[in-house]
């Protein structure tokens, strides 16, 4: 009988293996569930019908799924894991990881007879819990094929390339993301000390060519509301951001625009707070020009 395992119930884990538990029961699999704080992984077994297990125990499924902040905390599973593996098991990562550290997982995963697949995600905890997140995948098509129908938090699934193909189109979104936010706030700055209603402008910019998925859907409901809510952490947009320019730097290209974001998101990061949410990073901007975006 196959085995599912989803280790890292966050903002985004939670709602995803949720889905996975109940794919897994329609078809009469089994979906374990593991994570570093086990409170929330025996909630989400009394909640969801999944089992929650050791990363030992973890380790022996046929699909591992990984949902942790970074690829460093990937590397910490994994080394716990490595001893107890299945082989002929794929490891599908959804973390929005590093392009640099999937030659080296894929490389210790290989010698255990596991395939790795970068697959990171976009689409937000909304997208998450409605289980229609897009799934960027790197690595094996052959091993994507595989998965494909157990990928039950999906909408759309796309094999973009290549292992760090996944993790390099994600940052590059997210760059895009922080570019778009981050320029959206310094123009409602400029207008707020120009006297604008920022209700008015916004309700401009969002009918006209100055538009964008963080004024349309992020900076009406969350800045002009002083609402914020904490869905996405600014300091994981900040890495994301971060992972770009490592890439471009990696590549020799020029793409000083997501340069400067990932430093001024950093930045914010550190002024703002990391655990803040990423729509924060505006409050640094209110700083700069002495004005509340509201
Ligand atoms: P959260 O901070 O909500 O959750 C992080 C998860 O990782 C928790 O389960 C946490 O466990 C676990 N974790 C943290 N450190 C370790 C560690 N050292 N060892 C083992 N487990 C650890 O993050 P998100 O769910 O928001 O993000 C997860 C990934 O998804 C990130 O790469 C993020 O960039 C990406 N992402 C996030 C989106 C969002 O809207 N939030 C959208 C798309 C992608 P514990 O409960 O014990 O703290």
């Amino acid at each position: 009988m196959t085995t599912l395992a989803f280790l890292g119930l966050g903002a985004m884990g939670d709602p995803m293996a949720a889905h996975l538990a109940r794919y897994a029961a329609a078809h009469g699999l089994t979906a374990l569930v593991w994570n570093r704080t086990d409170s929330k992984a025996q909630a989400h077994a009394r909640a969801h019908g999944s089992r929650a297990v050791t990363l030992e125990e973890a380790a022996g499924a046929d699909v591992i799924f990984t949902c942790l902040p970074t690829s460093a905390e990937v590397s910490e599973v994994l080394t716990a894991m490595e001893p107890h593996l299945k082989r002929g098991a794929v490891w599908v990562d959804c973390t929005s990881g590093h392009p640099q550290a999937a030659p080296a997982q894929r490389e210790r995963l290989t010698a255990r007879g596991v395939t790795l697949l970068d697959a990171p995600v976009s689409g937000g905890t909304a997208g998450a819990q409605a289980g229609t997140l897009t799934v960027m995948v790197g690595g094996p098509a052959e091993a994507l094929e595989a998965v494909r129908p157990h990928l039950a938090f999906a909408g759309k699934v796309v094999h973009v390339g290549q292992s760090g193909a996944g993790f390099a189109v994600k940052a590059v979104n997210n760059a895009l993301l922080g570019v778009t936010l981050w320029a959206t706030g310094e123009g409602l700055a400029v207008l707020a000390r120009s006297g604008v209603d920022l209700g008015a402008a916004l309700d401009v910019i969002n009918a006209s060519s100055g538009r964008s998925n963080a004024s349309q859907n992020l900076i009406g409901q969350r800045v002009l509301t002083r609402e914020f809510p904490a869905t996405f952490a600014l300091g994981l947009l900040a890495k994301d951001a971060g992972i770009a320019a490592d890439l471009t730097g990696e590549v020799r290209g020029s793409a000083p625009l997501l340069a400067q974001t990932a430093a001024l998101l950093r930045a914010a990061e550190r002024v703002v707070g990391e655990d803040e949410d990423h729509t924060a990073a505006l409050k640094l901007i209110e700083q700069m020009n002495d004005v509340e975006l509201k």
